[in-house]
């Protein structure tokens, strides 16, 4: 098995007298930014005008632009969109950056498909949390922390090892298991996972369910209930004590029924799709797409996004949260988030 690291397995020497800049302060950037100050970090935030910089602001940061940011970091976190990240890095990283100086991202798309290739002369490494930034922040504030991947690509210092490693502490990741990762398996699984499983997989299995009843006939509140709300109550029970937990929890009806449909639903055809989506990852085929579909200013995503918001799921949904004021407000609505 692999060596997952702890605090007790990291030196945090390596990373104290060192100012850290953090660029972006979106779902990641502000959680990487917090916690790493409250860990006693030095942190600069670096940012363009605009909302994010009077959020870091009121956070109570020292917020510059990016390029005044690098200049006077040691470290560099590059938390911008992945889609993003190239056009700010030419413009304003690469030509403030010192040798010896060390680039750090949270996932690897960018340098793993060579659309950043950083300088020979200074570190480059990833730390990338196997959650959302939202819950990088809670979590910590609760004493916890979300587990995170550390890969380094390049080690001019002889220092970039451990200096992910102290990052990595720095955010928490720590306190719930760190382990070492290349950028291209980093990149590779991260994407596959959303594609395959955690998002596209998820949201169109729930929204096969939902449609599925609907269409049969039942109300969409019973749907809605069935195939949504619920799966994260399972989903809770899976994430503290794996499928057997949740085999332990529902009734032997429900689990009859898991064994003898389950496989019927995701059997060996899903599995030959996911085999396709793994090839185009990591071919670069999907990255292609990506980058294309960015350059021509999203016709095919923000098409897509409009259709699904009108998803009868959607509708039904947003009146039932109402009524449930135990279930939080979602952390950040695709209004307040802002992508441009
Ligand atoms: P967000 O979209 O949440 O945040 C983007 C931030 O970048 C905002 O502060 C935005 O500021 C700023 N920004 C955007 N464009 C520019 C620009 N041209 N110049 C300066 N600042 C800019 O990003 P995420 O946190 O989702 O993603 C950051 C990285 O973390 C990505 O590499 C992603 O793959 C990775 N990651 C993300 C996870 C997540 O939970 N979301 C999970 C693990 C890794 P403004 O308000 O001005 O637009
Ligand atoms: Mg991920
Ligand atoms: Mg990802």
């Amino acid at each position: 098995m692999s060596k997952v690291l702890y605090e007790k397995d990291i030196q945090k020497g390596v990373l104290q007298n060192k100012k850290v800049a953090v660029v972006g302060y979106g779902s990641q950037g502000h959680a990487h930014a917090l916690n790493l100050r409250e860990s006693g970090y030095d942190v600069v935030v670096g940012l363009r005008t605009g909302k994010s910089q009077r959020k870091a602001e009121e956070d109570g940061f020292d917020v510059v632009s990016v390029s005044e940011a690098v200049q006077e970091a040691d470290v560099v976190m590059i938390l911008l969109p992945d889609e993003h990240q190239t056009a700010v890095y030419h413009e304003s990283i690469k030509p403030n950056l010192q040798p010896g100086n060390a680039i750090a991202f949270a996932h690897g798309f960018n340098v793993h498909f060579n659309q950043i290739v950083p300088p020979s002369d200074v570190d480059v490494f990833l730390v990338a949390p196997k959650g959302p930034g939202h819950l990088v922040r809670r979590t910590y504030e609760e004493g916890a922390g979300v587990p995170a991947l550390y890969g380094v690509y390049q080690d001019v210092t002889g220092n970039a090892k451990q200096l992910a490693l102290a990052y990595a502490q720095g955010i928490g990741a720590a306190r719930a298991g760190v382990l070492e990762t290349s950028f291209q398996e980093e990149t590779e699984t991260d994407l596959f996972g959303e594609q395959a499983v955690l998002c596209g997989g998820l949201t169109s299995l729930v929204k096969a369910g939902f449609e599925t009843l609907t269409e049969a006939g039942y109300q969409p509140e019973v749907a809605y209930f069935e195939c949504l709300h619920e799966v994260k109550l399972i989903v809770d029970l899976m994430y503290e004590g794996g499928l057997e937990n949740v085999r332990y929890s529902i009734s032997d009806t429900a689990q009859w029924g898991d064994f003898v449909s389950g496989p019927r639903v995701i059997n060996d055809e899903t599995k030959e799709r996911m085999k396709e989506i793994l090839a185009e990852v990591q071919s670069g085929e999907f990255a292609k797409g990506w980058i294309l579909e960015n350059q021509a200013n999203r016709p095919q995503f923000n098409a897509i996004n409009a259709r699904e918001s009108k998803h009868p799921i959607e509708q039904v949904g947003k009146e039932l949260r109402e009524l449930m004021p135990f279930v939080k407000q979602p952390l950040q609505t695709k209004q307040t988030k802002q992508k441009d």
